[in-house]
């Protein structure tokens, strides 16, 4: 029986040290020209394809790494050096891990490639699921996919938010429903291929934080695809559609439960990616504790400052704890019987809000300008207890999975 071991292996600490090079050369220098440009870093994106950050072969290297923490690791590191930029350079991934799980071989062939194109022509790809009036709700979309049998086309109407690289995407991935009466059961991806007639770009988003990485709706007006690029194919689809029809008949709770396990695995690397946030604004705080003197000595003689910082770090490492209990959890196959893996995304981005806070306080003025960095990674760590399921969602996940009430 393997012995436990809390340590990397060297080929590990080797991809991370990499990853950490790759973060404080090129990522964290370009981080505030892009935030304050609002605009995807293509420049920066090409470069992270030229050395094989952004591709396929690396994430899937990282995913299938036995220990679980491949991707935990890679995230940390990527948005320790900005999340705006990593956003855009992992956001592709999104899309691709759509079309992974869902997809036939020959769409994944087919797709995959195309979205991240190639060093000298790199491409981007976005998921649209969220909807104006289908946020934390997912099983009250309205985009309607109907199969138009005599031309074998599917015909996609709709307006999807929320869309990382919506609209400048080569390919978009849009679930749609199929089956309105079941719920998420009855939803369906779809690939939508590169310059198809009907699809655009609606208002594209000024935020508050990861402002490196395009927020956007995309409108679907009459959009019809090829019957082959329903991910997974018609039989299986009918199928599908089929056992959750017989399911629904006799009591929904098994459906609901499937769904429920695929968020639990997925939830942990947005808290790597939290973790990777929090630790780069600790480091700014811990540097300047150390240097700034006020009082004839370093303001981390301070207990005041000192606690705080004791504070940070100790809830980063837990944090990090929790997001690789739950990435290996996710690839030994253990069931999240506690919801561990929104545990640890529920943790971590409260921590990441919260210690990028006490940054700024630490830093004083100085923090509170964009002359230094944790202002900027303030902005950013907001997002992380929203999307891919707020807070509030994740406590209502963890209090469900523990309690088995229906809880709302
Ligand atoms: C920058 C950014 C990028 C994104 N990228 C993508 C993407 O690429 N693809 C995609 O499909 N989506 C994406 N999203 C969407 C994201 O997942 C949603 O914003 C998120 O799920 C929340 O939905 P909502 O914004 O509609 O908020 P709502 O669901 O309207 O929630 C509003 C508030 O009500 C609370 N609330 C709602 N229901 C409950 C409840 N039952 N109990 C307690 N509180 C509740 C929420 O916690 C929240 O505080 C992105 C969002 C942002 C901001």
């Amino acid at each position: 029986m393997a012995e436990f071991t809390m340590e990397l292996n060297d080929e590990q600490k080797e991809v991370r040290d990499w990853l950490h090079g790759f973060a404080a050369d090129v990522i964290r220098p370009a981080a505030a020209e892009w935030d304050e440009r609002e605009e995807t870093p293509w420049p920066v994106i090409q470069e992270a394809a030229k050395v094989g950050i952004y591709s396929l072969d690396f994430y899937a290297q990282q995913y299938f790494d036995p220990t679980g923490l491949g991707i935990p690791m890679a995230m940390e590191e990527l948005f320790w050096g900005d999340a705006g930029i990593a956003l855009s350079i992992v956001g592709t991934g999104l899309a691709a891990v759509g079309v992974l799980a869902n997809g036939t071989e020959e769409q994944i062939g087919t797709w995959i490639p195309q979205m991240y194109g190639d060093a000298n022509d790199v491409k981007v790809a976005a998921f649209c699921s969220s909807e104006p009036d289908a946020g934390s709700d997912v099983a009250s979309l309205r985009t309607r996919a109907v199969y138009d049998e005599a031309k074998d086309e599917w015909v996609i109407n709709g307006t999807k938010t929320w869309a990382t690289n919506g609209g400048i995407a080569n390919v978009h991935v849009v679930v749609a429903v199929v089956d309105s009466e079941l719920g998420s059961k009855g939803h369906a991806s779809f690939i939508v291929p590169p310059n198809t007639p009907g699809l655009s770009q609606g208002q594209k988003f000024k935020k508050h934080g990861i402002r490196a990485s395009h927020t956007a709706e995309v409108v679907l007006e009459n959009v019809r695809v090829p019957g082959s690029c329903l991910l997974g194919g018609k039989e299986k689809l009918d199928e599908r559609l089929a056992r959750a029809r017989e399911r629904a008949r006799s009591g929904g709770e098994r459906v609901k439960n499937a769904a429920m396990a695929t968020f639990e695995a997925s939830r942990p690397a947005v808290g790597a990616m939290a973790v990777g946030t929090a630790r780069a604004a600790y480091e700014v705080a811990l540097d300047y504790a150390t240097t700034r003197e006020q009082f004839g000595r370093p303001i981390i003689d301070n207990q005041g400052v000192a606690f705080q910082l004791a504070d940070m770090r100790t809830s980063i490492d837990a944090a990090r704890l929790l997001v690789w209990r739950a990435s290996w959890m996710a690839v030994n196959g253990r069931p999240f019987t506690s919801a561990e893996g929104s545990m640890s995304k529920l943790f971590a981005s409260e921590t990441a809000k919260k210690v990028t806070g006490q940054a700024i306080q630490i830093l004083g003025g100085n923090g509170y300008t964009r002359e230094y960095p944790v202002e900027r990674m303030h902005r950013d760590a907001a997002i992380y207890t929203i999307f891919e399921g707020t807070s509030e969602i994740q406590r209502l996940v963890i209090a469900r999975t523990l309690s088995g009430m229906p809880i709302r």
